[in-house]
């Protein structure tokens, strides 16, 4: 049985805020803190008229909207830098990992990018594109992001300096899951959009998802 965890009130109050006082660089953190375990961070879903992210605990069923979860990373979560050149010049770096034995092992999310609740025969070729449209750290533009597989091959660079890891196309009922690096601490929000096309229309869903990296 999975629940639709919702908190409109701090969604509303969230909303007011940005509304009175504009964006705030460390935007209020949300009602929900997800550290460890199995998380499909980006999970489509199609409800037979729109697509939809959410965010999906996995350890305990539970959907959330992106904009009440905040996902933690720990100081735990820092690994020597592999020393792929797209992860910077720093000793370390913050690694949600590919595996769930590597994440449970440190006390870290096994975050997963999911397209699991979307069945074959909807989706144009039974697939759709993830898109990170954008990455800010406390605030501002923000090259520190990435998601890569085991190899070192990027999935997702927030890079600005290319045009090129910013989308991938994932086959509809599947579960992929890569190393989340991030290669400074601070408050991260990433906005990702999912895409496909139904009868001809293209849909898509945007949602931001915050990140909060401790030192
Ligand atoms: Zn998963």
């Amino acid at each position: 049985m999975r629940t639709l965890a919702r908190t409109l009130t701090v969604s509303g109050s969230l909303a007011a805020a940005v509304a009175l006082g504009g964006l705030a660089a460390t935007p209020a953190l949300a009602a929900t803190t997800l550290s460890s375990g199995h998380v499909d961070v980006l999970d489509a879903e199609w409800d037979g008229a729109d697509l939809h992210l959410h965010v999906h605990d996995e350890e305990t069923d539970t959907e959330y909207e992106p904009a009440d979860v905040t996902l933690s990373v720990p100081a735990a979560a820092k690994v020597a830098n592999p020393g792929y050149g797209f992860l910077g010049s720093g000793s370390q770096v913050w690694l949600l990992p590919d595996t769930e034995a590597e994440a449970d092992a440190a006390g870290v999310l096994f975050p997963g990018i999911s397209t699991e609740h979307l069945t074959t025969g909807v989706l144009a070729n039974n697939n759709v594109t993830y898109t990170l449209v954008s990455a800010t750290r406390n605030g501002a533009a923000t090259e520190d992001f990435s998601i890569y597989a085991g190899s070192g091959s990027r999935w997702f660079d927030s890079n600005t300096a290319t045009t090129s890891f910013k989308s991938r196309t994932f086959a509809v009922a599947t579960h992929n899951h890569a190393n989340w690096a991030f290669e400074e601490a601070g408050t991260y929000q990433l906005t990702f959009r999912v895409q496909g096309t139904v009868g001809g229309v293209t849909e898509s869903a945007t949602e931001t998802f915050t990140v909060v990296v401790s030192s």
